[in-house]
């Protein structure tokens, strides 16, 4: 069936290695984060292994497709009051800045007889999830202690999600900072001090990132080798673990300029052509519904995306050395964080998981 995305188990495993390597010259542990692709149980289940230390995920029902494995898990999202139910039930630890929704997770947890983990966020300026202010913090440190069914364990903060800042020894300096004021001033351990994603691996790299910091939380690192700091590929990773195959439904040769005045597009934009003369052009069966195509790249690399509406991807082919017929599948490396993610959600994309080194490492 076509659509269908590729997903590489013995890259991505390759890549988790590799990571944890990088992750232990700090003695740091490893959260796997699994949402881009929909926590696809299989794909969890083999790339967890070996060298992950929790596993995490935004979304609850993500974390309750896995069950049956034993790591501890993270739900990423602060959750909704109304889910307080399910996040205690199917996650071990979960991240948190409202006080009333902790309330709710103490009665839930307390219902089923368990004591649930959270781990309070620290907003140091990427103004997403968390305290920004660390003396509204440590009053809510005050009432969570009181609570008999949640434990706190730690602190962490996100970075270069909404605001695109940096993490630096300034600002992680400063979460390790609160982390010892916490610690002191109300007399407890703090275990877990969580200083970001795949945006923190280049401070890491560099030997700065601030001591005290107890874990990273990885996606994109791992799913294509890249630090996201400055979207640079880390060394001895693959980053081609996805591939898109999708089936060629036409090909005619057309103007590169639409005939006739122009309007709006599927999506409500008015284009703009360039006038390229008679091009070849192959329509494939896959659209923006299914993916996002900013974030893929033809593996025949004479061919070019022009563009696409929600169930149709046209192709320029006029380059391309090789002879094309209907019913041909073509090949797209997922190149980006938004390409996984919209393969992996759609309902329309074929899943398949594969286990091999067809290609070289791609050392950059
Ligand atoms: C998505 C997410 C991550 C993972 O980010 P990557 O850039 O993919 O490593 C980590 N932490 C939180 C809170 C997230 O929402």
């Amino acid at each position: 069936m076509y659509p269908r995305l590729e997903i590489n188990i013995t890259k991505l495993k390759h890549n988790v290695c590799r990571l944890k390597s990088i992750l232990n010259e700090e003695n740091l542990k490893m959260a796997i984060v699994t949402k881009a692709y929909c926590a696809i149980p299989e794909v969890v289940e083999e790339i967890s292994n070996e060298y992950v230390d929790y596993i995490a995920d935004s979304r609850i029902k993500n974390l309750k497709k896995l069950q049956s494995l034993k790591l501890p898990k993270i739900l990423l999202r602060i959750p909704m009051i109304s889910e307080s139910k399910e996040v205690v039930k199917y996650s071990d630890i979960s991240f948190n800045s409202e006080i009333e929704t902790i309330y709710r997770l103490n009665e839930e947890a307390k219902n089923i007889n368990k004591v649930h983990n959270i781990v309070l966020m620290v907003d140091l300026g990427d103004l997403r999830e968390g305290y920004f202010n660390e003396e509204e913090l440590c009053n809510v440190v005050d009432n969570v202690l009181n609570l008999k069914n949640i434990k706190l364990i730690g602190i962490g903060t996100n970075l270069t999600c909404y605001g695109a800042i940096l993490p630096s020894q300034e600002n992680l300096g400063g979460l390790v900072k609160i982390a010892k004021n916490i610690e002191d001033k109300h007399n407890i351990k703090l275990e877990f001090i969580s200083g970001g994603n795949s945006s923190s691996i280049y401070l890491l790299q560099e030997g700065k990132l601030p001591k005290g910091i107890t874990n990273l939380r990885l996606g994109e690192a791992i799913l294509l080798g890249k630090e996201t700091a400055y979207g640079n590929f880390i060394e001895e990773t693959y980053h081609d673990s996805f591939k898109l195959y999708c089936e060629i439904i036409e090909i005619k040769d057309k103007p590169s300029m639409p005939i006739g005045e122009i309007g709006k597009d599927a999506f409500g934009k008015v284009p703009h052509y360039e006038d390229k003369g008679i091009m070849k052009r192959a329509i494939v069966g896959i659209g923006k519904q299914d993916i996002d195509i900013e974030s893929i790249f033809p593996t025949d690399e004479n061919i070019q995306i022009i563009g696409a509406s929600s169930d149709h991807m046209i192709l320029d082919i006029t380059n391309s050395e090789s002879i094309y017929n209907i019913g041909d599948i073509l090949g797209f490396v997922v190149t980006s964080y938004g390409g996984i993610l919209t393969a992996c959600t759609s309902n329309y994309v074929e899943k398949k998981v594969i286990y091999n080194l067809s290609t070289q490492i791609q050392l950059v």
